[in-house]
């Protein structure tokens, strides 16, 4: 198994995306510790248990923190990344403070470099919090994963914590008035690439109409056995597969 290494601070970055370009990350989680509502069988960061919220976890950064590093990278970069991306060590919305954090991260844009956006890379776990939607409404840009259509393929792929489930998820997803998809396409014993979890992600995606569905598959070997790559013509396959059924820009990355 190969895993990378954790975030070891707020900032890293900025980083050359294809879906993003220059992004300079935001990562909120504590350093060096994965938390997350899910554990998907491809995490980059390797395995842990899933968290169904913050609750007594420490270690997350003070909003004055997150602000101050954001403001000082910005000022010291010589030309502003295209994208601020909250991301990093798990689930960006565990955060107790997440929305005051995309405030203030909004503000600093507006004053600093109105043409950078602001995104977010989120499990989609948390939408149904009111507080949580509010601010991810905010954002340039709510990437937000959908690998499963149902929940079965949810309960293989992402392994979520107790009290996460697809209907809150797919609940909470449509009830965003901007929507980008992100799904990680995995073939092997658990997939999503063919058969009903294809044709039931298909179904979901047709349900929810994001403007844009981004794929891609796992860039280095996945946390558990028995999880393979997708070869690059079965998601670009895929991706054409899905426009043409939803109507929908979907991109294989
Ligand atoms: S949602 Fe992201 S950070 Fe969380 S387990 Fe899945 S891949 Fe890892």
């Amino acid at each position: 198994m190969s895993v990378l290494e954790l975030q070891r601070d707020v900032l890293y970055g900025p980083v050359n995306s294809r879906r993003l370009g220059r992004s300079l990350g935001i990562n909120l989680l504590p350093a060096s510790r994965k938390i997350c509502t899910f554990d998907c069988i491809y995490c980059q960061y390797g395995s842990a248990e899933a968290v169904s919220g913050a609750g007594k976890q420490t270690g997350f950064p003070p909003v004055d923190t997150v602000l101050v590093k954001v403001h000082e990278a910005i000022k010291t970069l010589q030309t502003p990344p295209d994208y601020l991306t909250f991301s990093g060590n798990g689930e960006p919305t565990l955060h107790p403070e997440f929305p005051q954090i995309v405030a203030g991260v909004i503000r600093l844009r507006d004053r600093a470099c109105p043409g950078t956006r602001v995104a977010v890379l989120s499990n989609s776990s948390r939408i149904h919090h009111p507080e949580i939607k509010k601010a991810l409404e905010q954002l340039d840009d709510p990437i937000m994963k959908l690998d499963a259509g149902d929940p079965v393929t949810l309960g293989q792929i992402s392994r979520p914590a107790p009290g996460v489930t697809f209907e809150k998820i797919v609940e909470g997803l449509a009830s965003l008035p901007r929507l980008i998809i992100q799904s990680m396409i995995v073939s092997g014993e658990i997939q999503n690439l063919e058969g009903e979890p294809r044709e039931a992600w298909l179904t979901t995606l047709a349900r929810l109409s994001p403007e844009e569905v981004q794929i891609y598959t796992a860039e280095r070997p996945v946390a558990e056995s028995g999880v393979e790559r997708v070869p690059k013509e079965a998601l670009e396959s895929l991706a054409c597969r899905a426009s043409e059924r939803t109507g929908i820009p979907v991109r294989a990355y």
